[in-house]
């Protein structure tokens, strides 16, 4: 047990925690060394807790003390102050940190006092910290349909080229576009047009693995990043999406407005640059456009009769 007590002094003496006991007269028998430092209390000073607290109004140090009379803020606090076992609050110190306060009082009215800094905490601080992940999300976030927007699909891209094994086939692009989009604005207005837009989003997430990525990239244009998927696995996912968009009827199925789109994909290639994968896949997109939209076409592949049904 001395031991053990010798050896929290100790501890006491090094730790950042504020630690004090005040006696029954408010009168201060022990602080620590951050405690004194916080405070500024000389070692072995006796001092009550209101001199200690005028002392450093006067000074403009210690704590912050908003009021303009002092001993006003004195009574009401004292009045608060040791008159419960336990209670705690924030305070802030004029070297800006800010302190979770403890205060324990025994019976005998003696009390033992112990802070911790919590300026990382601090509300405002918190509340910029909010601010700022809300803004990194927007800045990767397509308003109107809620997926990942362009900067966030082409950073991918990027990571999937760079993460490639030794064979070079690390993955696949596709691009989606939707096809006559224009005239779907034409015919039902440019709202209808972006709930289609969302109705689109909406159905392809289902099909997005966890590795995956699904962007907007730009208008009626998105891009599926697939990384570790060969293209007949690419093409098997984009079928699966294509037959559900097909089926799909945004406005309900009494309209007749259905809507379809085109994919091309393109498979990484060993020393692959963004551009030199993107442009293969957009190479096959504007070959499934050509031969009539509602299709999957493969870079480079000799297209089969495939896919325009459905
Ligand atoms: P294709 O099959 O060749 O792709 O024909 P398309 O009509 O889909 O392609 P085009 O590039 O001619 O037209 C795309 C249209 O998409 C034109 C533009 O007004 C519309 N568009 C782009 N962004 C939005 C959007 O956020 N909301 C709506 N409603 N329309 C958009
Ligand atoms: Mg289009
Ligand atoms: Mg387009």
């Amino acid at each position: 047990m001395d031991e053990a007590l010798e050896k929290l002094a100790k501890l006491y003496e090094s730790t950042p925690l504020l630690v004090a006991v005040y006696d029954s007269f408010d009168r201060l028998r022990y602080a620590n060394a951050a405690f004194r430092s916080a405070f500024f209390v000389e070692p072995d000073e006796m001092l009550t807790f209101a001199d200690l607290m005028r002392r450093n109004f006067k000074a403009r140090r210690g704590t912050v003390i908003s009021v303009a009379d002092f001993e006003e803020w004195l009574v009401s606090t004292q009045g608060r102050r040791g008159k419960v076992g336990y209670r705690a609050f924030e305070t802030d110190l004029w070297d800006g940190r800010w302190f979770w306060m403890t205060e324990t009082v025994r019976a005998d009215g003696w009390m033992l006092c112990v802070a911790s800094d919590i300026t990382d905490l601090r509300p405002d601080h918190r509340a910029v910290r909010q601010q700022r992940d809300a803004a990194i999300k927007a800045s990767y976030t397509d308003d109107l349909t809620g997926v990942t927007n362009r900067r966030f699909a082409m950073a991918r891209i990027a990571d999937m080229l760079e993460h490639r094994t030794g064979d070079g086939q690390s993955g696949c692009l596709a691009i989606l576009d939707l096809d006559h989009f224009k005239q779907i604005n034409d015919r039902f207005g440019h709202h209808t047009g972006d709930m289609v837009l969302r109705d689109f989003t909406g159905l392809v997430r289902r099909f997005v693995r966890r590795t995956d990525c699904f962007g907007r990239l730009g208008g009626e244009e998105f891009a599926l990043v697939l990384p570790d998927t060969s293209e007949a696995q690419a093409v098997l996912i984009i079928e699966r999406i294509l037959s559900t968009v097909r089926r799909s009827r945004p406005l309900g199925a009494q309209t007749d407005l259905a809507y379809t789109f085109s994919a091309g994909v393109a498979a990484a290639r060993t020393r692959d640059t963004v551009t030199d994968l993107y442009a293969r896949a957009d190479d096959a997109l504007y070959s499934a456009k050509e031969a009539g939209r509602n299709r999957i076409h493969i870079h480079g592949a000799v297209q089969g009769p495939t896919t325009a049904s459905g």
